[in-house]
């Protein structure tokens, strides 16, 4: 249990935070921040690997098709530096990163322009460019590379643990083990965990996969899809190679063998000599039975698309996963954020649907979330994250 602070009902916290991932960790973080008495509840002890923010790495880029996001990460960037110096930790590990496509590709096009509208610092190669610098990575004729030099590794595990250990040294208080089981919306908010009951001014729900479940019964029936994403780790063919695997850059692969989602990579780290690689999808799954398939529901044969890719892209590399681990995706149809007030009750207020990107905003997710529980009005052009874009949802008080 992370918190030693007994239960108590007479207690009146300013806010508390359901789920704490990286998303509910750094709210929870900016509130204590502001001087706000928080309360933050894990389901699960900690650390766990079952929700979507363990693991050793994430990407962190500036190169988005959309300008709304290059936006949010120039802040991020600031306040990952921020956190490192706090908790005196290397979160961060500068690496380009790659975005490879064919030429006329609409979204690469889409990445190009953002990029040189934003000045984003770049690079840009051609087949025979790219098989000079990085023997590794293979082109064909006709597709191209733009590296984003801005771009790096964000190590997940050592993040969360940073965040919730400065949310806890400003006096917050997190408990893990510890299911919310029913929420009772109000002026003040009442929460009823597996161990007691709880009250707040403001909630705040960053429940990953399980958001639409701790949602629903408030009236909000969000269009989120948990997903289950293969993580998968490959070898160089030749041992003599597994040297080399760790000075890789990152990439972004689209559309390339004609795969629907993205393909991304990242240098040997984690496991010395295995490159990871993985689908930017995966089949839909109960994020409390992640090991049986959902029958009702197309499968991603996401293994094959990857083995396909290494095959053409990566040829040094054995085409079969030498690991594989999971972790979980929660989509919503356009893959933009969630980021909003309940359309009924203000004080609670909903951060998910991160779509299987959200990791490296999560500084500034966090401090929208807290912005927006304070009644304050976030810098940032919140519209593409409203709830009332999504038409089955009702837009006005029930
Ligand atoms: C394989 C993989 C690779 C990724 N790569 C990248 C990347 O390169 N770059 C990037 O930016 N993003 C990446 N992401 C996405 C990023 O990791 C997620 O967007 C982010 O971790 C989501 O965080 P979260 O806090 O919303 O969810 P979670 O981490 O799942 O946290 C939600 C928490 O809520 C808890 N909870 C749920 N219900 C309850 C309840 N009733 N009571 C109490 N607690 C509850 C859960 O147990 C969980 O701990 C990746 C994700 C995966 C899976």
């Amino acid at each position: 249990m992370a918190g030693k602070e007994k239960s108590d009902p007479s207690q009146l916290y300013d806010a508390i935070v359901v789920g704490a991932g990286i998303q509910g960790s750094f709210a929870a973080y900016h509130l204590a921040k502001r001087q706000r008495r928080t309360l933050l509840l894990e389901q699960f002890p900690l650390p766990h690997s079952r929700g979507s923010s363990h693991g050793h790495s994430r990407i962190i880029r500036s190169a988005y098709p959309q300008d709304y996001y290059t936006a949010m990460v120039a802040e991020a960037y600031l306040l990952w530096a921020e956190l490192e110096a706090e908790s005196e930790a290397k979160l961060y590990r500068p690496t380009p990163l790659l975005v490879l496509a064919q030429q006329e590709n609409p979204e690469f096009q889409d990445f190009w322009k953002s990029m040189e509208q934003n000045r984003v610092p770049r690079e840009v190669f051609t087949p025979e460019d790219l098989g000079r610098r990085f023997p590794g990575i293979r082109l064909c004729g006709g597709e191209m590379a733009v590296s984003d030099l801005t771009a790096g590794v964000l190590n997940a595990d050592k993040a969360l643990k940073a965040v919730q250990d400065q949310f806890q040294s400003r006096g917050g208080t997190m408990r893990d083990g510890e299911k919310v089981l029913r929420i009772v919306p109000g002026a003040v908010v009442t929460v009823t965990t597996s161990q007691g009951e709880y009250r707040a001014r403001h909630l705040v729900v960053t429940a990953g996969a399980w958001a639409s479940r701790l949602l629903a019964p408030l009236g909000l029936p969000l269009p989120l899809q948990p997903l289950r994403i293969s993580v998968c780790y490959w070898r160089a063919k030749d041992p003599g190679d597994h040297g080399r695997l760790g000075q890789l850059p990152l990439f972004l692969g689209i559309n390339l063998n004609g795969e629907k989602h993205h393909v991304y990579g990242f240098p040997a780290s984690e496991y010395p000599g295995l490159v990871k690689i993985c689908y930017h999808y995966g089949s839909p799954v109960d994020p409390d039975k992640p090991d049986q398939m959902d029958r009702a529901s197309p499968q991603v044969p996401d293994i094959q698309i990857l083995r396909d890719f290494v095959s053409q892209y990566l040829p040094g590399l054995h085409p079969e996963p030498a690991l594989q681990e999971r972790c979980l995706y929660t989509n919503t149809p356009d893959e933009d954020f969630v980021l909003d007030r309940h359309p009924r009750f203000s004080n609670v207020i909903i951060g998910a649907g991160f779509s299987g990107h959200g990791f490296k905003f999560a500084p500034v997710i966090g401090k929208i979330l807290c912005e927006l529980s304070l009644g304050e009005e976030p810098a940032y052009n919140l519209s593409p994250f409203q709830i009332s874009r999504f038409p089955a949802v009702p837009k006005a008080p029930l």
